[in-house]
């Protein structure tokens, strides 16, 4: 008996399975518009979506700590119409709104220039409009980041001034990884993060490069082209940091794991490396090597308390990956802004 049941079930969950598979969406997204309006003095951007049938399901979720700044609306049960995927917007309010369709669901984020957080946008909906033919829509406005600044992302780094260095830059790749990968071009994107956070969080900060660039010249002598760097650190008034950040390197390429140097040339040294390191391990998850000395030219040169952190190693393939992304290079950027913070509590 309990056979030819089995047996039913079977034929019921073949003869499903297809048809769950071959669904349509509900829905289809059928209008994006864009379009900077002003009400009741305030100026803001507003995007309608249209949807080809009401009511919709979606979800709105702004912020949190990887991306900040974006804002992420999820429409349940919902293909693309015919609308562009990817849309350009008024920079004063966001960068542009990207459509994905997957598994049945359509998302849509856009990358704000203020925090995506409710403060800075406001949602609400519109009924479908048979006369003027438009479909049900659902409203964003998004106000500009000046207006609405959101609050600082770092505790404990306002008023504090930073120099950071991007290791190597210009004629010199630094360690090439994996797949051709520069660490030039990493250390740069993360010390662009960490300049972001610090900023936005308050801070002041000077780079000794924010371009792919020598900072003395092209195929400087290393003296010349560290001294340089050491130089923008020394000239920076009420400069309390020097951050150099690099990729590391190791001919096997199963060496991993995230590593800080100092040199003890003052008693904030080891303290300012640590925390720094303290911060990476908690947001990057990778294996602790420790906070070691080293007479690196930068660590030994510069007055102020410094330190260089190999946040990976470029040559090793899964860390490789991590560096190449974009989620990645926000928690290591996260991480550090935490240990300057962590490190200015302690050396108050
Ligand atoms: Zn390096």
């Amino acid at each position: 008996m309990k056979g030819w049941r089995l047996f039913t079930l079977t034929i019921f969950c073949l003869l499903l399975l297809p048809a769950t598979a071959l669904a349509q969406p509900a829905q289809r997204v059928v209008s994006f518009h864009s379009q900077v309006m002003e009400e009741n003095g305030q100026t803001f951007l507003r995007c309608e979506i249209g949807l080809s049938q009401p009511p919709a399901e979606y979800t709105v979720k702004g912020g949190g700590v990887l991306r900040p700044k974006r804002l992420l609306i999820e429409f349940a049960d919902t293909g693309m119409g015919d609308v562009p995927r990817d849309v350009t917007l008024d920079e004063a309010y966001a960068r542009q709104a990207v459509f994905r369709e997957e598994e049945g669901l359509t998302r849509l984020a856009i990358a704000m220039t203020a925090p995506a957080e409710e403060a800075n946008y406001r949602v609400s909906t519109r009924e479908a409009d048979k006369k003027q033919k438009l479909p049900w829509r659902l409203v964003i406005d998004i106000y500009d980041a000046e207006e609405h600044s959101g609050p600082a992302l770092i505790d404990g780094v306002k008023g504090h001034t930073i120099v950071l260095d991007p290791g190597h830059g210009g004629t010199d790749t630094g360690a090439i990884g994996v797949d051709g990968l520069q660490e030039k071009d990493i250390t740069l994107l993360v010390a662009k993060r960490v300049q972001q956070l610090l900023t936005d969080s308050g801070a002041r900060v000077v780079m000794t490069r924010d371009d792919d660039q020598d900072v003395y010249g092209p195929s400087a002598t290393d003296a010349q082209e560290l001294q340089a760097r050491v130089d923008v650190g020394e000239a920076t008034g009420g400069a309390e940091v020097f951050l150099s950040i690099h990729c590391n390197a190791f001919a096997k390429p199963a060496a991993h794991g995230t590593e800080t140097y100092y040199y003890p040339k003052s008693e904030n040294d080891k303290a300012l490396a640590q925390a720094l390191q303290d911060g990476m391990l908690d947001h990057g998850r990778l294996r602790d090597r420790g906070v070691k000395q080293a007479r690196f030219y930068v660590l030994r040169n510069s007055s102020l308390p410094a330190a260089l952190v190999e946040l990976a190693f470029i040559t090793n393939y899964e860390e490789k990956k991590l560096l190449a992304d974009e989620d990645f290079q926000q928690e290591m950027a996260l991480g550090i802004c935490e240990g300057l913070a962590n490190y200015f509590a302690a050396t108050r």
